[in-house]
């Protein structure tokens, strides 16, 4: 909640002058548990990879990791890790698209020297081809090994694969003629063809559009190349990149930025 509720301030371009920062830092800081991982809220035995990424995506957003002990959270999403080289959401668990990428984005959140890489070249690979192995002839991306294409994953997998670098391997086009068909004849998109619409399908969808934009791949056959052009993202925050700059610039605790 608090990190869509700070995303969404920033989509409302306010001035977080009124952020109870200390507060923010305590709050992560409470969530912690002592095996790296996330609750929650504190003291709350519910956590999983998407509670760590969050607190994470805060950290990054407040250019403040103080209240993050990255070394246990990060040995925890390693602990996550499975041998098809996909994460699941607690140790153990199988490997699914959304939360390999909240274990992803969230490696790649923290701030490293520009020449290191939070995984080794093998464990990229193998994700990579873990990812790509979801991706359907029907343009669509499934959660998991051996299910259905699911329009949510289009965004899941594939924003994973834009942060991997390897964006280039999605087919564009192939992916927007899946949405199309995912797309509701009265409004909204649904998780596969002939299902109803839903605001979470949609909005994933439209992020998933805005990574991989078909405008440039397209030629329209059948699809209006013109709707479908949509501003970029920011693949690690899940936020247009105006709105992920904002976010940078106007929540962290120093004006540093502000005048630039
Ligand atoms: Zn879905």
């Amino acid at each position: 909640m608090t990190y869509t509720a700070l995303l969404s301030l920033a989509i409302l371009r306010d001035d977080f002058l009124r952020l109870d920062r200390v507060g923010l830092l305590d709050f992560i800081r409470s969530c912690q548990r002592t095996d790296g991982s996330f609750s929650t809220v504190p003291g709350s035995n519910e956590m999983d990879l998407r509670s760590l990424y969050c607190a994470f995506a805060i950290s990054a957003m407040l250019n403040d990791w103080s209240a993050v002990n990255t070394d246990r959270a990060i040995t925890y999403i390693a602990s996550c890790r499975t041998y098809e080289g996909g994460y699941g959401q607690a140790p153990f668990c199988e490997a699914q698209g959304g939360t390999t990428y909240t274990a992803i984005a969230s490696l790649f959140l923290v701030p490293r020297d520009s020449a290191t890489s939070p995984l080794t070249s093998a464990e990229r690979e193998l994700t990579i081809q873990w990812l790509l192995s979801n991706f359907h002839a029907s343009g669509g991306f499934s959660g998991r090994t051996g299910k259905d294409a699911d329009a949510c994953y289009c965004f899941w997998c594939g924003a994973t694969l834009q942060i991997l670098g390897a964006g280039d391997l999605v087919d564009k086009r192939a992916l927007a003629k899946f949405m199309v068909e995912c797309q509701f004849k009265y409004g909204g998109i649904a998780k596969a063809p002939g299902e109803n619409p839903d605001p979470y399908h949609t909005y994933l969808s439209l992020a998933a559009l805005s990574i991989y934009s078909p405008a440039s791949v397209m030629n329209p056959d059948n699809i209006n190349t013109a709707s479908w052009i949509l501003d970029p993202l920011d693949p690690l925050l899940n936020a247009r990149q105006d709105t992920a700059q904002w976010a940078r610039r106007y929540i962290p605790a120093t004006s540093q930025g502000r005048d630039a």
